[in-house]
């Protein structure tokens, strides 16, 4: 039934795109040595069009979940360091120039940046198809209506366990009571269909499967099942600490029968979705080390301190704070999105052996 969301190819294989019939012969695993273009969409040297950003608008948090932030010791970037918000809204106006159409505002969390109401304002304004954000939900409640009214079209909120004192054990500082009722004012709010993102871990929640296919056939909420991934701060994560999408998806499935829904699989984005059969509503598995979706990747991340990354997994990365600092144009910004892109790896390579997570932790690159 899980089927890899990785483009043509054999699953689980990454298939290079030749980009034309010059290109068509160059081996495939890593970037070109040529000039990136200087028109077109934003696309890399395997093909892959990228038009979609994900902006970290702070390394803070007001939690500090197991899997990405420790407990204390963190130092935080000095808010001189932070891209302001005409900065960020620069940026993303040239992005959009560059063909891209979704932007998601992440962090650290994103409801602690000072006036992100009105910094999502100014990003609705850009025009992009598609405005959302990621948050841990703590703000939600008093921020979902002025946020929708911003501009805000969608959330995704993070919530790993169902049972408050588990809850809060797992996110550190957390309060399952608020996150609901963050959940219950961004349906009331519009910012539908909220999205729910569960990271399993064993021996931890992953006896909540079933509580959590329940809750997303209760509220019409998408619950998404999201592995866990080596950016943990503390460095723990080894890869018996995965709960694999396939087995959620046998559980779930066994219980209240699902089916794929249908354009899944076209769809870049990194959820397989499946719906339930008896129709009462849905749910994603993001199986991003057991069945990684680099073949469809059209993702672009800029952090908090304004660097591009064109990948969770990669620590190659562009100031674009650099450009902006100095006087650069915006066609020197663009032509730093261009190299971002273009110096793109084929695939974060998690499954290989000699693999080495990245410097920064999830926390500092935005989720
Ligand atoms: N603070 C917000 C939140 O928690 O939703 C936004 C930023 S957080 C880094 C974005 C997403 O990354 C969350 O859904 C979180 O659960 C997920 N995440 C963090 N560390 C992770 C890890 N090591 N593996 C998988 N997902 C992780
Ligand atoms: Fe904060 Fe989100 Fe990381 Fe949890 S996952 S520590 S809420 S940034």
């Amino acid at each position: 039934m899980c089927v890899p969301v990785n483009g043509p190819g054999p699953a689980g294989a990454l298939t290079p795109v030749a980009l034309s019939r010059s290109r068509s012969g160059r081996p495939a695993s890593s970037p070109t040595d040529a000039a990136p273009p200087t028109d077109g969409p934003l696309v890399d040297t395997f093909g892959r069009v990228h038009d979609d950003l994900r902006i970290s608008v702070t390394d803070r948090c007001n939690l500090r979940c197991v899997y990405c932030m420790p407990e204390e010791g963190l130092t935080f970037l000095p808010r001189s360091e932070l891209l302001d918000f005409e900065e960020i809204v620069r940026v993303a106006t040239v992005a959009h120039r560059l063909g891209v159409r979704s932007v998601r505002i992440t962090g650290g969390e994103p409801l602690v940046r000072r006036g992100i109401v009105d910094l999502v304002r100014m990003l609705a304004g850009v025009g992009f198809d598609d405005l959302s954000m990621t948050t841990n939900g703590m703000g939600l409640e008093t921020l979902a209506r002025a946020l929708a009214d911003a501009g805000l079209q969608r959330v995704n909120v993070s919530c790993d366990s169902l049972r408050a004192d588990r809850y809060a054990r797992l996110r550190r500082r957390g309060d399952l009571g608020r996150v609901l009722a963050g959940m219950g004012a961004a349906d009331s709010a519009g910012l539908a269909p909220v999205k729910v993102n569960v990271v399993l871990l064993p021996g931890e929640n992953d006896d909540e499967i079933l509580a959590f296919a329940d809750f997303a056939r209760r509220t019409g909420r998408i619950v998404r099942f999201i592995e866990y991934m080596p950016l943990d701060a503390d460095g723990a994560w080894q890869p018996d600490r995965v709960v694999e999408g396939a087995r959620v998806l046998r559980e779930i499935s066994a219980r209240w029968p699902l089916e794929e829904v249908p354009g899944s699989k076209v769809d870049r984005a990194p959820a397989e979705r499946f719906r339930f059969v008896d129709g009462a509503g849905e749910i994603g598995i993001v199986s991003s080390v057991s069945q990684p979706f680099c073949g469809t990747c059209n993702r672009l991340r800029l952090t908090a301190e304004g660097s591009l990354r064109n990948c969770l997994f990669s620590d190659d990365e562009l100031s674009v704070r650099d450009v902006l600092r100095s006087g650069g144009s915006d066609v020197e910004l663009a032509a730093l999105f261009r190299r971002s892109v273009w110096g793109k790896a084929r695939g974060h390579g998690i499954n290989t052996p000699g693999f080495v997570p990245p410097v920064r932790s999830m926390s500092m690159i935005g989720g």
